[in-house]
């Protein structure tokens, strides 16, 4: 525990770089617990959308003058800044798409159409993001392929021998979270890339809650494609990253049809540009990549190990101390443990623990977390969920506590 404890307040110091949480909400100092929802942003990104703005804004890759050359470069170094975070081989395996949300639809769309078809199975585990189920029910209704979940152990982790008992020779693709934005699993990608590759399919890996908390090491994972969001690692909102080996990217017929992504066109036909236009159809966000890659510069300057062992340490013992309380149920295992921590009090509709702790200024999130299949695994309609990332410090896992025991006595014994 003493390191653990070293570890939570080691970060402190970084609350000064992020404006927005010198707020006071309803008369308290801000405590954000809502990161897995969406990161706040540190200075220095908001200052550098502001000075692309400022200085440099034009259309990418179409005219020759000199902002035009400005901000294509600029848009391009941020590709390699999020290729290398990642340890992606080549800044062209980066495909810049709104989120973790449309790369995970785009893989479905251009992979999963051109090489499924009927009879093959897409496993998938029970604890997955709406975003990786849905875009696979769909895909699996076109081609007529099969959905297959692996059965979770009693705390919802997800162990490698599950997975084994799901993957077989009529497996195409395998789709799992790295970390699950409910119960907050780690889940041995590693592992079960390995058991996906033996049987010739593909892992899709949906890195929204791992990629800003975690090492992501793309080749060391084996991994086939992955996706996450910039907003949810200190970027902004709009922008996020379809990442897939140079290979399998190249097989990929576009999904999004038009300006930028092709190489020729006549009145009748067209052929497609080299990765990673060709995925990339008409004017992306420009700012929001170049902003994505000023997050992370800023999370590689703090240090990514250490963020992953603040944010773990923090969530630890939020799980441990919140469990303590009387009438207070916790979800997923207590260790490894990270990101979130979702719970309920016996008796009290989560969207009223939310709103009893905005009172206090603490901010959570309450509801499904896009996880439906989840929460009827759960047996629970809805959890209250707070989240932890690098600005958090024991002191808000302190303020979160004391409001839990003041809302349960507030709803036990009245005002
Ligand atoms: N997957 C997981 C595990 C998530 O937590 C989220 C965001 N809540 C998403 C997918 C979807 O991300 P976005 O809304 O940024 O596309």
């Amino acid at each position: 525990m003493k390191e653990a404890e070293k570890m939570i307040t080691a970060l402190v110091d970084v609350r000064e770089d992020f404006p927005i949480l010198k707020r006071q909400i309803n008369g308290h100092r801000l405590v954000y617990l809502d990161s897995a929802a969406t990161s706040q942003k540190p200075k220095s990104v908001i200052d550098r959308i502001t000075k692309y703005y400022e200085t440099s804004n034009a259309n990418v890759l179409r005219s020759v003058h000199t902002l035009a050359e400005e901000a294509t470069e600029q848009f391009e170094e941020s590709r390699k800044k999020i290729a290398g975070f990642i340890h992606a081989r080549y800044p062209q395996e980066i495909i810049f798409t709104r989120g973790t949300t449309e790369s995970l639809n785009v893989i479905a769309r251009a992979w999963g159409d051109k090489f499924l078809k009927a009879g093959d199975e897409i496993v998938l585990s029970p604890v997955e993001h709406h975003s990786n189920l849905i875009p696979w029910q769909q895909l699996a209704e076109r081609v007529g392929a099969h959905l297959r979940f692996i059965d979770l152990e009693r705390d919802g982790t997800i162990t490698v021998d599950a997975a084994s008992a799901r993957i077989n020779s009529k497996t195409k693709i395998v789709a799992l979270s790295a970390v699950s934005n409910v119960l907050g699993t780690i889940n041995p990608i590693a592992d079960i890339a390995i058991l996906a590759h033996e049987v010739g399919a593909i892992i899709v890996v949906d890195g929204a809650q791992s990629v800003p908390h975690q090492i992501t090491d793309v080749q060391k994972l084996g991994i086939d494609f992955l996706a996450f969001s910039g907003h949810k690692m200190l970027g902004p909102t709009g922008i996020g990253v379809l990442w897939g080996r140079n290979e399998l990217l190249n097989a990929l017929d576009p999904v999004i049809f038009g300006g930028e992504m092709i190489e020729y066109v006549d009145r009748e036909n067209a052929t497609w540009a080299e990765l990673p236009a060709k995925l990339e159809g008409g004017t992306p966000n420009i700012v929001g990549a170049i902003g994505l890659g000023e997050a992370t510069d800023y999370l590689e300057k703090i240090g990514m190990p250490r963020i992953e062992k603040h944010v773990q340490a923090l969530t630890e013992d939020a799980y441990r101390r919140l469990s303590s309380i009387p009438d207070v149920t916790v979800y997923g295992p207590s260790s490894p443990h990270t990101g979130v921590v979702s719970f309920n009090i016996a008796g009290v509709h989560p969207h009223d623990v939310a709103q009893v702790l905005d009172s206090q200024g603490i901010a959570i999130r309450a509801g499904h977390h896009c996880a439906q299949p989840l929460m009827q695994w759960l047996d629970v309609i809805a959890t209250a969920r707070a989240s932890f990332y690098l600005y958090n410090s024991s002191i808000d896992v302190d303020s979160l506590v004391d409001a839990i025991k003041l809302t349960r006595r507030y709803f036990k014994n009245g005002p």
